[in-house]
């Protein structure tokens, strides 16, 4: 059995970040990441929409507002450095209505309160701005950026193996025991490590299991559905483009997105996917759905917000209802223009009363610390969050 300071699970950008700031804070700690896949960065981190958030939507004080807005400057601090690839776009979030425009002065009002700076814009600002996005006005974000956060957790990756870590691909955590420290059994064998970090994304409530604890939350995997416009159709926009959120549901809002390669994209929208790991509508997986409808959280979601579910499920299904969402503010784009695209898959911590945990959250035994729930801008928060991880393994520790 192999004997490491720290064992890290999961291979996604939170797990690689926190191992290199583990190696950082803890002078030659001997640091190894397993991951279960035969690539790093497959799951969230390699499908989701490579925004760098400024972080406008999230409730003050909370830790995704003090996390994000660091992350911020940190994630393209670090994209500076290493020469990846990344654009500080800003971003353009557009009121379409009455409602809207009355929705859009509480969230500037919270910009303010977190500090992020936004100008707001006319009609006729904004059509300078975008010729192909109507709204009655808009709300200008300058420090949002994108990136692909599957090349930031890659050449995390090298930093880590360069200061003498190891990653260990094809490598599924299968249990934990605490001793003296924290035994790890996987499918490649036994490891021993002092303290155990686990970043596990869809997987956090079954590493909490793991280790004897009751969560008391469950992960429901919510599949955000993605398009690509046609190549003739890619600068449509040149700034991603967001709706004024429905504030009982902020992370719901199909927006146009800017990639780093040079597409557009459409989407994400959400809907109960049937297994963990499902990007495509049919795959199905019977332990997740065992798990997911044997759990009284999923219904009271559901019965939370019946018009929300039964809209995301029509309006994947139905392509004329997403593409009349995207329509509200860009009418140039038809249903023809609708590319397949691959899709993600968010982990939602969902509490068993149907509510939703909203922020960061992280679970501590004796000997491991747990990222129970990670959703974005936890991609963009990734330094800042393993700064935290650290900081309470070194309390832990003492
Ligand atoms: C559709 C979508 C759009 C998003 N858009 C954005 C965005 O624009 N900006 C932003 O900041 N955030 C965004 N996010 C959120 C962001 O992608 C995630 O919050 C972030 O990637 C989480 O990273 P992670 O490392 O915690 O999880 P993951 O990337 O999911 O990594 C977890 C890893 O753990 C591994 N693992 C799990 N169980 C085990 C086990 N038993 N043994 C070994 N390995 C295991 C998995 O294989 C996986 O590789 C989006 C997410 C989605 C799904």
């Amino acid at each position: 059995m192999k004997n490491y300071d720290f064992i890290v699970i999961g291979g996604g950008i939170v797990g690689l970040a926190t191992a290199r700031q583990l190696q950082q804070q803890f002078n030659h700690a001997k640091v190894l990441v397993l991951e279960k896949e035969l690539r790093l960065a497959i799951h969230q981190t390699g499908r989701n929409s490579g925004i760098i958030h400024a972080g406008v939507y999230y409730a003050p004080g909370s830790l995704k507002a003090q996390f994000c807005r660091a992350g911020n400057v940190e994630t393209k601090a670090f994209c500076r450095e290493h020469g990846i690839p990344f654009r500080e776009t800003g971003k353009l979030l557009v009121a379409t209505d009455a409602q809207d425009r009355e929705n859009m002065q509480d969230l500037l009002e919270r910009c303010r309160i977190n500090e992020i700076e936004t100008e707001e814009l006319d009609q006729q600002q904004l059509k300078e701005m975008e010729p192909n996005v109507t709204g009655v006005a808009a709300t200008w974000v300058p420090s949002t950026g994108i990136v692909d956060f599957a090349e930031v957790t890659k050449k995390l990756a090298e930093q880590v193996v360069a200061a003498g870590g190891e990653i260990q691909t094809n490598c599924r955590v299968t249990g934990l025991r605490e001793d003296q420290g924290i035994e790890v059994t996987t499918i490649q064998g036994l490891f021993h490590g002092r303290f155990l970090v686990s970043c596990a994304g869809l997987h956090s409530d079954r590493v909490i299991r793991m280790l004897g604890q009751k969560p008391d939350f469950k992960i429901l995997p919510f599949r955000g559905e993605y398009f690509q416009l046609p190549g003739a159709k890619s600068s449509i926009v040149t700034h991603p483009i967001y709706p004024i959120p429905n504030p009982e549901l902020p992370f719901l809002g199909i927006h146009l997105t800017p990639m780093i390669d040079g597409s557009l994209t459409v989407g994400p929208n959400a809907t109960l996917a049937l297994a963990r790991e499902g990007y495509s509508r049919w795959t199905m997986n019977l332990a997740d759905l065992a798990d997911m409808f044997s759990y009284p959280g999923l219904y009271r979601l559901i019965m939370k917000y019946p018009m929300a579910t039964l809209t995301e499920l029509k309006n994947s299904l139905y392509r004329p209802g997403y593409l009349k969402l995207v329509n509200r503010y860009c009418p140039a784009i038809k249903e023809q223009d609708l590319l397949p695209y691959p899709s993600g898959v968010r982990a939602q911590a969902v509490r068993p009363d149907g509510t939703t945990l909203d922020d960061f959250l992280f679970v501590e035994t004796e000997r491991a610390l747990i990222v129970g729930n990670a959703p974005s801008p936890a991609a963009t928060s990734a330094m800042p969050i393993a700064r935290h991880i650290c900081d309470k393994v070194e309390k832990l520790i003492d």
